[in-house]
């Protein structure tokens, strides 16, 4: 969430809204200190395959050069410093080889031409809280007539069902391309994943966005900017601790919560969850 007070608009991103419905205090840090943000293994072996996608969406390298792409874009960020998590470090450079091929193999055949690459937007959405006009803002992998495509590494195949019962970029890109009068109402959204395996491989999922999915979204976010604002307005009680810290699912771990030093990680230890003796 980025507000502007001038033109009084509350800009908000679905990486955003999504850390809010999962945890409200992460979304909070996650503006407040930006800097504990790391970059880890699983994130940087996806940003590096986009690398090899984007040059070859561009017309900037071949299909066979396109891992070489991703490699080095990877090698980029190994100098700055990436934080092991689940991923074996040995397997890093053949991960991100692997899903670059996969993506030509399984995925680029079926990429309409013709359409843009690393597209930013930022687009009005006429309603309001306490008088700023929620906008959404971000950036999409591949925007074409037919549909909005974004490229995924992902450990597992995912579940379709999944997708497009909740998936809030579906719902918040589909709007955005139809504000940018790229898409004509309803459209197809489509994943295009690499599945981090030892012989990777795409999946395509492909998920339906209708108006009542960019109503539904909208409504969402503007519930979390209400949020926001009713916990960061003059109340007496420290803004940091009134925001919901909710450490009840997968990503509240010192592995995958890059706050957790300063939030939960203060206060448990290792030692702290210790468990006990099995009887019988
Ligand atoms: S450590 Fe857990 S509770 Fe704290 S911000 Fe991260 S996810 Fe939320």
């Amino acid at each position: 969430m980025r507000v502007d007070a001038i033109d009084k608009r509350v800009y908000v991103r679905q990486s955003w809204l999504k850390d809010m419905l999962l945890c409200p205090d992460r979304a909070r840090f996650s503006v407040t200190k930006p800097e504990f943000r790391t970059q880890n293994d699983s994130a940087a072996i996806g940003t590096a395959v986009h690398a090899g996608i984007e040059a070859v969406l561009s017309n900037s390298c071949s299909v066979a050069d396109a891992p070489e792409v991703s490699l080095l874009r990877f090698k980029q960020m190994e100098d700055v410093g990436i934080n092991h998590t689940n991923v074996n470090p040995e397997s890093w450079h053949g991960h991100v080889v692997g899903l670059t091929q996969a993506w030509v193999k399984d995925i680029k055949p079926y990429v309409p031409t013709g359409g843009k690459t690393e597209v930013p937007f930022a687009v009005p959405t006429g309603q309001y809280v306490n008088d700023y006009e929620l906008w959404f803002e971000g950036t999409m992998d591949y925007l074409h007539e037919d549909g909005i495509w974004d490229w995924k590494t992902a450990a597992r195949k995912y579940s379709i069902m999944e997708k497009q019962n909740q998936d809030i970029q579906a719902s918040i890109y589909t709007l955005a391309g139809n504000k940018l009068g790229v898409l004509h109402g309803d459209s197809v959204f489509k994943f295009g994943v690499m599945i981090r395996v030892a012989n990777a491989y795409g999946q395509i999922v492909s998920v339906n966005r209708t108006k009542a999915h960019s109503e539904f979204v909208t409504k969402q976010a503007l519930s979390a900017v209400a949020y926001g604002f009713a916990m960061t307005s003059n109340t007496g009680i420290p803004t940091d601790e009134r925001w919901l810290i909710n450490d009840q699912h997968y990503l509240c771990s010192q592995r995958w919560c890059s706050w957790w030093s300063v939030c939960k990680g203060a206060h448990i230890s290792e030692s702290d969850n210790q468990t006990g003796e099995q009887n019988g």
